[in-house]
């Protein structure tokens, strides 16, 4: 049967025999297939609806929003709502498709890091506006990532927009990029924020995991933040390390193994 999934499993008894043990998982397997498919074209199903409400919405505030205060409140609650859903159905369809193509993504090109995390840190700061978080990046301009650059960017762009999300006004967030001592690098960032209990800590990356719903629902958050960067990071061979202390901030780092840096230096780029 070509569509056979086996999980396969050498166990050690005695001194030197071996048990092979198979498990039949091409049902288990089907149905995360189908799982997959349905949440990819529901969002796919729900964004053209969307778009046409959020441009009415637009359109009626232009109208008659602007002259009659009763109508501008409610149109203004339509606006955030039809936003908050836009995003949401964007997150799922863009998991979605990480998932579909497993672990093999685009060809990788290297990556400036440090570039990019002068620009995530100029973005950061766009959205912290008045709230003054102090912003610093503090990267080895020599170490280059080889990645697929708009993954890397979005996974890294997440960690830094929760970082302003979660961090009280004039907090300090800081985007670093730096060698591993043991080989390879990490992209870290740290704020002065909120923190996470050490409870909530292993599930963090489950789709839709929140340590305060209520929380993160105000400031818009759709919960898969952390689902799409754990996914992106697998496609890198990479992984995500979180250390976090509630009421004193927390600490992001995405790793990546030797294989996947270089030093702009040595003049050669991998692909
Ligand atoms: P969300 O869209 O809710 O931010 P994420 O997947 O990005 O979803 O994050 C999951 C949860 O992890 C968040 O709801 C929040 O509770 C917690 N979290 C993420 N980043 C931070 C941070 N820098 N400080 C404190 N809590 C955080």
């Amino acid at each position: 049967d070509p569509n056979l999934m086996l999980s396969v499993r050498v166990v050690r008894y005695g001194r030197d025999q071996r048990l092979l043990l198979a498990r039949d998982v091409t049902r288990l397997h089907q149905l995360e297939q189908m799982r997959r498919d349905f949440v990819a074209n529901v969002s796919h199903e729900l964004r053209t609806p969307l778009t046409v409400l959020a441009g009415y919405i637009e359109t009626l505030q232009d109208d008659v929003g602007k002259d009659d205060p009763a109508q501008a409140r409610p149109l203004a609650l339509m606006e955030q709502q039809t936003t908050r859903m836009r995003a949401l159905v964007d997150d799922l369809l863009y998991l979605s498709r990480l998932e579909m193509d497993g672990d093999r993504g685009p060809a990788p090109e290297a990556v400036d890091v440090p570039e990019l995390a002068e620009t995530l840190a100029e973005e950061a700061r766009q959205l912290s506006g008045d709230r003054a978080h102090v912003i610093t990046v503090d990267a080895d301009p020599d170490l280059l990532l080889h990645g697929v650059p708009n993954e890397l960017r979005s996974a890294f762009a997440n960690l830094a927009f929760n970082a302003v999300q979660y961090t009280p006004a004039e907090g300090t967030i800081r985007l670093s990029w730096t060698r591993r001592p043991e080989g390879g690098g990490c992209f870290a960032v740290s704020d002065t924020g909120i923190g996470i209990p050490a409870r909530h800590l292993s599930r963090l990356t489950e789709r839709f995991y929140r340590v305060d719903v209520g929380r993160s629902r105000d400031k818009g958050g759709t919960g898969l933040g952390l689902a799409i960067v754990k996914h992106i990071l697998q496609r890198h061979e990479g992984w995500l390390e979180v250390e976090s202390e509630a009421e004193q901030g927390s600490t992001f780092r995405c790793c990546f193994p030797a294989t996947r840096v270089s030093s702009r230096s040595d003049g050669v780029t991998k692909t």
